[in-house]
């Protein structure tokens, strides 16, 4: 088993602290908010913070749904207290680099640091790794204990901004894994959180981007968002619109959040030669693909999970320069008192829902 220590934020550090209000998800759709018993005094090596914000994420309700089988690792999953999009408050640094009162956002990811992608630099796929909220506990109470190395500083980010960092480093290692160059032309499927830090990303970055979504509401963010066109339609129309849009070519870079599977085929036809295709959704569902296309075009298509460190900062430079976009992301708001509520809410996919936040300190 890996070395690392427990984040359990109902276990004490040094003594146990005092009780703190948490979401606590007993078992497959239960979370019940309650007193545990927080962190004492930071551990060695250990940051004690103050969580501000919590983003819903889609990959949340795998844990809250009892969908576990799409979770990596067959290890103890409930209790948990939820919870990977987090910003927070620097309670007691320990030895750290932060500072006390200092906002952080937290990376999630704690790899082994052992296996064959650990050793390549590509801790973000260690199988396994544990992730905060999943794996470990989260941000879903009012006192966190976390590995200082997860810990990042946020300038002067606000707290919604700050917990955005996490989904924005999912893009930004979406486009380092598919190589984006300045100028290109990006079609980026989805328009959620995911699609649309995507599309931030990759303008920020000096690509053109046009945003697929079946959502109208969804489109006009987008399109608020940078997007240069934005689109919905069948297979062959939205063929022919990125076709055109790309002067005849078709796009060189495909990202797929949209949590479609069938987009990896549509995609795969859609690339030109020598174009790539980047999956980040976790899709669970099956789709046949016409394997000639693949030396046919040359294409790459390629999975991105996560991210590292390096995307992680780049996270926060990107949202720390795109903030004012980004605040039309944040469409609810609930307090901790009523997580279980903002899950259901999330989990119903209203249209007009975007980024769901929980509000916990
Ligand atoms: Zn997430
Ligand atoms: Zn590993």
């Amino acid at each position: 088993m890996a070395s690392f220590p427990s984040i359990h934020a109902g276990q004490g550090g040094r003594g146990k602290g005092s009780q703190v209000l948490a979401a606590v998800t007993r078992s497959p759709g239960e979370m019940v908010v309650r007193d545990v018993t927080g962190p004492g005094r930071a551990r060695a090596g250990h940051v004690i913070v103050r969580p501000e914000r919590v983003g819903i994420c889609g990959s949340d309700f795998h844990l809250f749904s009892g969908d576990v089988g799409a979770l990596s690792g067959s290890r103890d999953f409930y209790p948990r207290i939820q919870g990977h999009e987090v910003s927070a408050i620097v309670e007691d640094p320990g030895d750290g680099e932060v500072a006390a009162g200092e906002r952080v956002a937290i990376l999630p990811l704690l790899p082994c640091g052992r296996c064959y992608p650990c050793r390549i630099g590509r801790p973000n796929v260690c199988p396994a790794f544990r992730l905060v909220g999943v794996h470990l506990d989260g941000g879903l109470a009012e006192r966190l204990e976390v590995p200082a190395g997860l810990v990042f500083g946020t300038a002067d980010l606000d707290p919604d901004s700050a917990c955005f960092v996490e989904p924005a480093s999912v893009a930004v290692h979406a486009l380092a894994r598919g190589r984006l160059r300045a100028g290109e032309q990006v079609v980026v499927f989805g328009a959620g959180p995911i699609g649309l830090a995507t599309l931030v990303a990759a303008t920020h970055a000096g690509a053109r981007v046009l945003s697929v979504d079946p959502v109208p509401g969804r489109r006009d963010l987008a399109k608020r968002l940078g997007a240069e066109v934005v689109a919905w339609g069948s297979q062959p129309e939205l063929a022919d619109l990125t076709r055109e849009w790309t002067g005849g070519d078709g796009p060189p870079l495909i990202v797929e959040t949209s949590g479609e599977a069938g987009v990896l085929a549509q995609a795969i036809e859609m690339a030109p030669s020598a174009g790539r295709v980047v999956v980040v959704s976790l899709s669970s569902g099956t789709v046949p693909l016409r394997s000639g296309a693949f030396p046919e075009k040359e294409i790459d298509v390629i999975g991105s999970s996560c991210a590292t460190a390096e995307d992680f900062a780049a996270a926060i430079r990107l949202v720390v320069a795109n903030r004012a976009a980004i605040a039309h992301v944040f469409s609810h708001h609930f307090p901790l008192a009523r997580a279980a509520e903002a899950f259901e809410f999330a989990m119903n996919r209203p249209p007009d829902a975007i980024k769901i936040v929980v509000t916990v300190n």
